[in-house]
């Protein structure tokens, strides 16, 4: 009765559901993907024969989700695209069971997840289930589709190992295909600047590829007999916490408020690159940023549009580096830079490239009326250690940001270089030749303090 009453009075609320704050087509593509999703299962039960040996097995697969879920509950769920191994348990689901079972398991995943891991926006949680439904629908239909174009080898998975476990392996990639494309259409409507480089990380490609993997191997097992769930089980949950483990890692090396390296993270990442660096003579560099009067742009517009700020700039960071580069967070709005195998005259190239990129953006001000932008400049200082040298992080952080205090004096929003072998510097900004296209670096005779 209770669960009744908890019904009704939040569907009786529907007017404040967060749903209706998204913009335009956002909204009608949330509601679409979880409206066909219903309707599919509405659809094909409706048309569906029940047979017991289908509901054994779809009270046997949803047992082994709701049971992992609950195992692994207190390590908690990442934030963003979250890595798990669910498919292991759904991708049979799909393939050997009628189209009416495939979106409900899914479905409770998700709702015990909200009730017992995380609470999200709900309209978020009905759209990750409709999302992986759809898939899952599209998955289905490809092995159907597939498997009689070869014959109807479904019949007997044992005697046809090869041609089933291809199939199944492509229908599973679809279902990652139709999933992402879905899934990365709502953040890309909701995030505009999200970068395709920060979803698709080798991390996470391996992740899915493992699962793919596991999930084609417990499918094929479980068509044979529905007892390789009891020894799939204690595998798949141990996957699962092992990925959580990792994400966890991740996440306490990073800053929460921009994703980036955090600082105690940085340092001692960016210690080890030195140091292999001085050991094999290679070039590196580091470069330290600070946001410009980046006070007056809290006061004059709030802290959140401040915070906005600070994410756009660290994901214009991301976007710019190399995989091997290291960018850090390194206190309120001012963030480190370490550039392995890169030569002074390149690592003033590429900070001149940042300064130009951040002075470029124009920032949507969250809650500001009329879409109100907001652009931020930087004052950048580059220390390089050129193949030879023997200095430690210290010194080179010391000398950057020896570079960074005369930006700041020489007016900001610029690039400032001391070298620590030469004594020479470099500078550029929007007033230089550098910035002009002249002359790449304008070296000068400098005092190296
Ligand atoms: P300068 O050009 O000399 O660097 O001036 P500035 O105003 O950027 O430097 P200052 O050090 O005076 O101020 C830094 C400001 O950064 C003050 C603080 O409120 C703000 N800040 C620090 N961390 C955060 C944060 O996480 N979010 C937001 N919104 N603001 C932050
Ligand atoms: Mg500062
Ligand atoms: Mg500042």
């Amino acid at each position: 009765m209770d669960a009744l009453r908890w019904i009704r009075a939040h569907l009786a609320d529907y007017r404040s559901w967060q749903v209706w704050a998204l913009p335009g087509w956002l909204r009608g593509f949330v509601v679409g993907v979880i409206v066909v999703d219903i309707a599919v299962v509405a659809v094909a039960a409706a048309m569906m024969p029940l047979r017991l040996h289908d509901l054994e097995l779809f009270v046997a697969l949803l047992a082994c989700s709701v049971a992992t879920v609950e195992l692994t509950r207190r390590l908690g769920e990442g934030a963003g695209m979250a890595q798990d191994v669910y498919a292991i348990w759904e991708l049979p689901v799909a393939i050997l069971l009628p189209v009416a079972y495939v979106p409900l398991v899914p479905a409770a995943r998700f709702a015990l997840t909200q009730l017992r891991v995380r609470r999200v926006p709900p309209h978020r949680r009905a759209f990750s289930a409709a999302a992986i439904g759809i898939s899952y629908v599209a998955a289905a239909l490809a092995f159907h589709g597939m498997m009689h174009a070869a014959g109807g080898a479904i019949a007997n998975p044992a005697g046809h190992a090869l041609t089933w476990m291809l199939i199944l392996a492509v229908s599973a990639a679809a279902q990652w295909a139709v999933n992402h494309v879905l899934v990365l259409t709502a953040i890309k409507g909701a995030v505009r600047t999200v970068s395709l480089k920060t979803v698709f990380t080798r991390e996470s490609l391996q992740n899915d590829i493992t699962e793919l993997c596991v999930a084609v191997l417990v499918t094929f097992c479980v068509a044979n007999s529905i007892i390789a769930l009891v020894f799939a089980f204690p595998f798949v949950t141990l996957l699962q916490r092992s990925v959580r483990h990792t994400q966890l890692l991740n996440d306490a090396r990073a800053d929460s408020k921009t994703g980036l390296l955090n600082a105690a993270t940085w340092d001692r990442e960016a210690t080890a690159e030195i140091t292999r660096a001085v050991r094999a003579k290679t070039p590196a560099a580091v470069a330290l940023l600070d946001l410009d009067h980046f006070k007056v742009l809290n006061d004059t517009y709030g802290h959140l549009v401040g915070d906005q700020v600070l994410k756009e700039v660290a994901l214009t960071l991301t976007t710019m580096l190399r995989e091997y580069d290291l960018a850090g967070r390194f206190g309120g709005e001012e963030f480190a830079l370490l550039l392995p195998h890169t030569r002074s005259t390149d690592a003033f190239r590429i900070a001149e490239r940042v300064r130009s990129a951040i002075a470029g953006l124009r920032i949507i001000a969250p809650g500001a009326t009329g879409g109100e932008r907001v652009s931020v400049t930087v004052s950048i200082g580059v220390a390089a250690l050129d193949g030879g040298d023997t200095r430690e992080l210290t010194d080179l952080m010391a000398v950057a940001d020896a570079a960074l205090y005369r930006a700041k004096g020489s007016g900001r929003d610029q690039v400032q270089m001391l070298s620590t072998t030469r004594g020479l510097s470099a500078a550029g900004g929007p007033g230089t030749g550098a910035a002009r296209g002249e002359t790449p670096i304008a070296f000068r005779r400098a005092v190296n303090s």
